[in-house]
């Protein structure tokens, strides 16, 4: 067991003075138990905490450091950007770069927005989806993730069929009314909803792969029939892809699927490790924004010079290197080495692009209702295990792992043969 008492006492230090110690719930390890780890400073896939322990990083800030910590171009690039000024509060050319770089990789958009979060990415495009349809009515999916807003923070009540019942305390119920709950995967529900509200549906709002309640990878003709059901009643189909633009494919899910939803959201990957979220659509639908249309949308940091050329920076990489196509390889063959290693045990690694999640049972779940409530557990004493062996995953059995281009096949086998021989004690 490494040392980490510095950690221990800076935690302690932190709740003193912040909410819990952490700026964001997962941190503070509840899920997990032991306090969190104090990270001095990251180096490509590793990070160092402040007791000077090494650890393989799988967590990737939750996903934006595709090209691992610090990337030396990446770093640059700020730095020069940072001489010229951190924020000027009106316009500069570097948003339009980024913009123009989302359009090449995402044909079907043609106008964007740029915002600090993928919350607020989220928060946005529920308001634009609603103006432009003048209906009111969301249908989300449990178990998609779409930030913090309001509207978003609903579960299906029990007794309610489908009605959305606030999940946060600070919610009024009047808030969540007009959020619909589905099952993912189950075309019926779906029918069920249309059928009965289907001219006040102003949109379904999925992650088209689902990456914040394990990795629940839906089918192709799911994601075409919302597609088509959407079409039918002239809804808009919004794809968060907050987790997987830019990660999964050059173009997200919408190219990994090939599928085109009205709007899609951005944030993670697309921002490099820096403050970024983006939205974008058709020019019918964009045009709805202020200036240009009556949806009021502002941000005093939106598009801030610093996070547009790290994000721009981190395309241009990916893009130059074409490290889509490594990285799912080596994901596909790290995560093919832990099943084989895996095969007699009830356990089992999902993939897709370089996403990975440790499935703690073994019937593979595409609904957030299929997972094993026996996984936290478990999963508890993985991450314990493996954080002494210098292997950071994210704190919690609901998240899921990253593979950056920094993390190579050797980083990527040792840490195979460590999760697979810690799941076998602990299984
Ligand atoms: C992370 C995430 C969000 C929220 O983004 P923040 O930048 O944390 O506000 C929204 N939707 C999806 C799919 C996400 O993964």
């Amino acid at each position: 067991m490494n040392q980490r008492d510095k950690s221990q006492a800076l935690f302690e230090r932190a709740l003193q003075s912040l909410s819990g110690g952490v700026n964001s719930p997962v941190r503070a390890f509840k899920a997990v138990g032991g306090t969190p780890i104090y990270i001095e400073r990251g180096e490509g896939a590793f990070v160092y905490d402040v007791d000077g322990n090494r650890y393989l990083d799988f967590c990737c800030s939750w996903g934006p450091l595709i090209l691992g910590h610090a990337h030396p171009e990446v770093v640059e690039a700020i730095s020069k950007a940072a001489e010229r000024g951190t924020s000027f509060g009106t316009v500069h050319e570097s948003e339009i770069l980024l913009a123009e770089k989302i359009k090449q990789l995402n044909p079907f958009i043609e106008k964007l927005r740029f915002v600090s979060s993928g919350t607020e990415a989220v928060m946005s495009v529920i308001r634009l989806a609603r103006a432009f349809t003048a209906r009111e009515k969301i249908v989300k999916f449990s178990g998609c993730y779409h930030g913090h807003s309001d509207y978003l923070l609903a579960a299906a009540g029990s007794g309610l069929a489908t009605l959305g019942i606030p999940t946060s305390a600070g919610v009024p119920e009047d808030f969540t009314k007009h959020t619909l709950i589905a099952p993912l995967d189950d075309t019926e529900a779906i029918e069920k909803i249309f059928n009965e509200y289907g001219s006040q549906i102003a949109a379904v709002i999925i992650e088209p792969i689902p990456a914040n309640n394990g990795l629940l990878i839906q089918t192709k003709e799911y994601l075409q029939f919302l597609r088509e059901i959407t079409t039918k009643h002239n809804s808009l189909l919004i794809f968060d892809e907050v987790i997987s633009g830019f990660r999964v494919a050059p173009g997200g899910a919408v190219q990994y699927y090939d599928i085109i939803p009205d709007i899609c959201t951005y944030g993670k990957v697309v921002g490099g490790g820096l403050p970024v979220g983006a939205f974008g659509s058709r020019a019918e639908i964009m045009s709805k924004l202020a200036p240009e249309g009556p949806v009021y949308q502002a941000g005093t940091l939106s598009g801030n010079p610093l996070a547009m050329t790290c994000g721009l920076k981190t395309l241009e990489y990916l893009e130059k290197h074409n490290s889509w196509e490594i990285l799912t390889k080596n994901t596909a063959e790290f995560v093919a080495d832990l099943n084989r290693q895996l095969a007699d045990f009830p356990a089992q690694v999902v993939t897709v692009g370089s996403i990975f999640w440790i499935c703690l049972q073994k019937n593979i779940p595409r609904r957030a209702e299929e997972i094993s409530s026996n996984s936290t557990k478990i999963y508890a004493k993985l991450f314990r295990q493996l954080l002494a062996e210098g292997i950071y995953l994210a704190p919690s059995a609901y998240e899921v792992g990253f593979v950056s281009t920094a993390h190579t096949q050797d980083n990527l086998k040792s840490a195979a043969d460590k999760i697979a021989a810690a799941l076998k004690k602990i299984l």
